[in-house]
């Protein structure tokens, strides 16, 4: 087809500054909402390419939106660029952000000759756990009039529809009374005993949870001296469910445990945040097969997933696109092994040929994707039929 070849030819013509610019964002890893940088390099690639560019999107300052072709049919590619607290790109975000940027320019090359509108938008933060960048970009009517959406995340091994749960972070502050520890600990109120209390509850409670929920989290503030009774405590959890509804049973469990520490200790507790949770994530299947058979072209292949990898699962903003708009979220793999998403080992792994070859064969796969999407008209007339 045509179409296809043309975007493969632009691909390739852009391929060196598309790896650049993983490798860049790679060597200046940013954390969620402070990545200045990358929203700017990446726009401005966009910007370059002929996109139109809109920084600071839905008053967010690092996510944007680059727009390219009138046709029809609108797609969206996500980017995402956010790093790790300490361990830098080791979710290999920089290779999300090449591959949308890849599959952008790649499209848009033939956008208009197939009827097709595509969109980069840049979401911030996916790693915050909460309230990430999609979600606020949704509820800020940043997707508004897409018919669908698409990304690609980097990975130990391909992965078509893999399994994303939901999932919501909150912190827990607990509020006690110093005393020295020592001389008048009868005067104290001890906030790092409830903690103690509260993750021993926790412990307690995964006997009795479904093998497919999650609960972890860190201690963020365990007190500040040990001849001091901690008075400040603080830490932030994660939990998890296969769907929002199953995470809604589980929170109030959790949030119990950490109700019993403030009870016996006499601490007082606050929590905050956890109320924009990540949603489980809904593959489309007919775009998910498009995108297997462009990928089979360029070499991968989707083995059935075994038991191991089944186990493998994570959450992520993305999900709540897909609730509403029809969109795939394949993984992408890197040859990592042994090394897995958020081990420093990872992060060296982002920037080998394997990465870049997912970059190449990520946007390839997405931009044919979305030339199929404009094209084959009975599964572009169901995505225009449910505007979002
Ligand atoms: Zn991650
Ligand atoms: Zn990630």
């Amino acid at each position: 087809m045509e179409a296809k070849a043309a975007a493969l030819e632009k691909l390739n013509a852009s391929r060196p500054n598309i790896l650049e610019l993983s490798r860049r964002i790679h060597a200046n890893p940013e954390i969620g909402f402070e990545e200045v940088k990358a929203a700017a390099w990446i726009s401005e690639a966009l910007s370059k390419a002929g996109f139109e560019v809109k920084t600071g999107l839905c008053d967010l300052p690092t996510a944007f939106s680059a727009k390219a072709g009138k046709g029809p049919l609108h797609v969206v590619i996500c980017a995402e660029y956010d790093a790790l607290p300490g361990i830098g790109h080791a979710c290999g975000h920089n290779i999300i952000a090449a591959a949308a940027v890849g599959a952008g320019v790649a499209a848009s090359a033939v956008a208009d000759e197939v009827g097709l509108t595509v969109t980069v938008i840049g979401t911030p933060a996916e790693e915050k756990g909460d309230a990430g960048g999609k979600i606020l970009l949704l509820e800020r009517g940043a997707f508004a009039g897409a018919h669908a959406a698409m990304m690609v995340h980097p990975a130990p091994f391909n992965a078509l529809t893999p399994k994303i749960i939901a999932a919501s972070m909150f912190e827990v502050q607990y509020t006690g009374r110093e005393a020295h520890a020592s001389a008048f600990p009868e005067l104290g109120i001890n906030a790092a005993d409830a903690l103690t209390i509260a993750q021993t509850a926790i412990g307690l409670l995964r006997q009795h949870i479904l093998p497919t929920d999650r609960i972890h989290g860190i201690i963020i503030n365990g007190g500040e001296a040990p001849n001091v009774v901690p008075a400040h405590t603080a830490a932030r959890y994660i939990v998890r469910g296969q769907t929002l509804a199953e995470l809604e049973r589980l929170r109030p469990r959790v949030y119990r445990c950490f109700e019993a520490g403030a009870l016996a200790t006499g601490s007082k507790l606050e929590i905050m945040g956890g109320d924009k949770p990540y949603s489980e994530m809904v593959h489309d299947a007919d775009i998910a097969e498009l995108y297997k058979r462009n990928s089979e072209l360029l070499g991968r292949s989707f083995p059935d997933i075994d038991t191991a990898t089944q186990r493998a699962v994570a959450s992520t903003d993305m999900g709540n696109v897909s609730l509403v708009i029809p969109s795939i979220h394949p993984m992408l793999g890197i040859h990592s092994l042994p090394a897995v998403n958020h081990q420093r080992e990872f992060t060296a792994r982002c920037v080998t040929d394997s990465a870049d070859m997912a970059i190449y064969d990520g946007a390839l796969a997405m931009a044919w994707t979305a030339i199929d999407l404009a094209t084959e008209s009975k599964l572009r007339d169901r995505l225009l039929s449910a505007k979002f």
